[in-house]
């Protein structure tokens, strides 16, 4: 369905939690969440979340809208799928948890744009479309860059020794970054699906 999620300046927002519903990847199976915390339970990462899944969801239902959206769980989850695998309900945890992610990105959350992992999938990206694969240097100077260019050529310098050692044995080439052909097919590819995700959340 394309519709936008609730506007509100408030602290609670009720419709937040039938928009995620209907809108959010698997967000349809959340109501069946019991509030058992297996998920946070076996989470790997979790002590690096602001709040584990279990939380998220119950903060979803209580229509917490901005502490859901500004929060950093869905950017430090590594897709690792144990929650998926355990939950009894079978909520399927990492999808809400992605598409959330995608949300706050388009909303302008502003931990979308600056936590670690949230720059380093945008490097990622940025070498993917360009190249049709990762170029390692590339897409690490253009990580650090995200943090400015003073930053950046601290954390290159920090790493060089690392870098060496790559290039020493047979780990990272050095000279022009490879390409995979038709990347100009790819990135029309990728602009598609861009295009189409964009539409489909109505925001
Ligand atoms: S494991 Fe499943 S049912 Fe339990 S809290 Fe997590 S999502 Fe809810
Ligand atoms: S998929 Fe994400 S939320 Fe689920 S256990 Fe793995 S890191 Fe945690």
């Amino acid at each position: 369905m394309n519709v936008a999620p609730p506007e509100t300046s408030k602290k609670y927002d009720l419709g937040f939690a039938r928009w995620v519903y209907e809108n959010v990847d698997g967000g349809d199976k959340l109501s069946m969440c019991m509030q058992c915390g297996m998920c946070s339970g076996s989470c790997p990462i979790g002590t690096e979340m602001d709040h584990g899944p279990r939380k998220i969801f119950m903060m979803i239902r209580a229509g917490m809208k901005d502490a859901v959206l500004s929060s950093n769980t869905m950017f430090n989850c590594t897709s690792c799928y144990n929650c998926v695998v355990r939950c009894p309900r079978g909520v399927p945890v990492t999808y809400i948890l992605q598409d959330l992610g995608r949300v706050a990105q388009r909303m302008g959350y502003a931990e979308a744009q600056k936590t670690d992992n949230a720059r380093f999938a945008k490097a990622f990206f940025w070498s993917t479309r360009l190249f049709g694969r990762t170029d390692e240097r590339l897409f690490t100077f253009k990580y650090y860059l995200s943090f400015g260019i003073g930053e950046a050529i601290k954390k290159a310098m920090a790493n060089m020794k690392l870098a060496m050692s790559l290039v020493k044995h047979k780990r990272m080439h050095i000279g022009m970054p490879h390409k995979i052909k038709g990347t100009k097919d790819l990135k029309a590819i990728l602009d598609k699906a861009a295009e189409i995700e964009k539409g489909r959340q109505g925001i």
